[in-house]
């Protein structure tokens, strides 16, 4: 029998805001069927019958932008048929801005024990033109409020290489988010995605985003200035203070199988990558009908090992050969050899013993270099 995914995701697509900068699956909360859509969520969610996780993450959208009474529903019914003592990490997405006392009171109360909040930047000013409603004051008010109702393990989102935004500024942003005191930070570069506001702006010329040079600048400080305060830099994007990694979020770049929920989620279980429905109106008649899914890809071995490469490169302990021979029965040398030889002589990978893993540049570069490991 195949061995059933010990992680889940699960997605909830509405926001009280629409970012400029966002291509997530997501609509804004007004007028939504948010009962039926929880519903049909959970059932969706049982029809997996699970019971044993290790790993469970709450994303979206905006997990938080739901009322307290349908979050205490959600968090009650995902978590009813599972060994809480096997979950060890659960976390939930959440805004500065929505996270109320009552919403607060139903975290504390339920398995949830890491909150990743989507603070962006402290800068008032910055907030306001990518389209977020929260003020860098309501990022303390919160940060505040989860540490009095007892949660250590809380991480932030930032994104730099904003338009207009100076290396002084980014600066700024690392000192005020080291000062939070918490153990773990997600750095992102601002991504222009198709259908955005921020890609119609770019497109009519009128966003003055950094250069590339100043951006690698950016990347670099934030490197050396969290690596000085004690965070280990785990992922392209990731940094942790000792032991305190996404557990989940190491689970994806492992290449692990997890179940996907809801409207737009992706999910990946016995060897098939599948995709569910959007938008919710289809979701739930998809869920009513017994097959939230949209499409199923049942991955070839080539296409496996291409995503191991890519996923396993964004790690800092990189990829270890062994494992890789082992999982898909061949030779790393022979296969690989001459490309890893190459991107090493370029400056890109470095070979440690078993493990092969990302130079500081290659993983400024990240997928550009894994795409090297494609063959045609
Ligand atoms: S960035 Fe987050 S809060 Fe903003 S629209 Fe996208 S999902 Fe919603």
């Amino acid at each position: 029998m195949l061995k059933k995914p010990t992680s889940a995701y699960v997605h909830i697509p509405f926001c009280t805001q629409i970012c400029y900068y966002c291509d997530f699956s997501k609509v804004f909360i007004k007028n939504q069927p948010v009962d039926s859509y929880l519903q049909a969520l959970i059932r969706e969610f049982e029809s997996y019958d699970i019971h044993h996780l290790r790993t469970l993450y709450i994303g979206g959208g905006t997990p938080t932008a739901i009322s307290a009474s349908q979050l205490d529903y959600l968090l009650t019914n995902l978590t009813k048929s599972l060994d809480l003592a096997e979950l060890e990490e659960f976390t939930i997405e959440a805004n500065p801005g929505d996270l109320t006392p009552e919403k607060i009171a139903v975290l504390k109360k339920s398995a949830v024990n890491r909150i990743s909040l989507g603070v962006q930047t402290f800068n008032d000013k910055h907030l306001k033109q990518i389209g977020r409603s929260h003020n860098e004051q309501q990022i303390y008010d919160s940060i505040d409020a989860l540490k009095q109702a007892g949660f250590d393990n809380i991480s932030i989102d930032l994104i730099y290489a904003l338009p207009g935004q100076t290396m002084e500024q980014v600066e700024e942003n690392v000192a005020k988010a080291l000062a939070l005191d918490i153990p773990h930070l997600s750095l992102y570069s601002l991504i222009l995605e198709h259908h955005t506001v921020f890609m119609n702006k770019m497109r009519r010329g009128r966003l003055n985003l950094p250069t590339e040079d100043l951006e690698a600048e950016m990347f670099d400080y934030i490197i050396a200035e969290l690596e000085k305060n004690g965070f280990e830099h785990y992922e392209i994007s990731n940094f942790t203070k000792p032991g305190m990694e996404s557990r989940h979020n190491l689970m994806y770049w492992e290449n692990d199988e997890y179940y996907g929920v809801g409207a737009g989620a992706s999910g990946y279980v016995d060897g098939v990558r599948y995709r569910n429905r959007v938008p919710i109106q289809h979701y739930l008649k998809a869920v009513e009908e017994g097959n939230a899914r949209l499409s199923e890809e049942h991955l070839t071995k080539e296409e496996m090992m291409e995503e191991e490469f890519f996923l396993g490169l964004r790690k800092k302990s990189g990829i270890s050969k062994t494992k890789f021979e082992t999982k898909f029965g061949l030779s790393f040398e022979e296969r690989y050899g001459e490309i890893v030889s190459g991107l090493v002589a370029d400056g890109l990978l470095q070979v440690e013993g078993d493990r092969i893993r990302m130079t500081k540049k290659g993983l400024f570069l990240g997928d550009n270099v894994a795409e090297q490991f494609i063959l045609d």
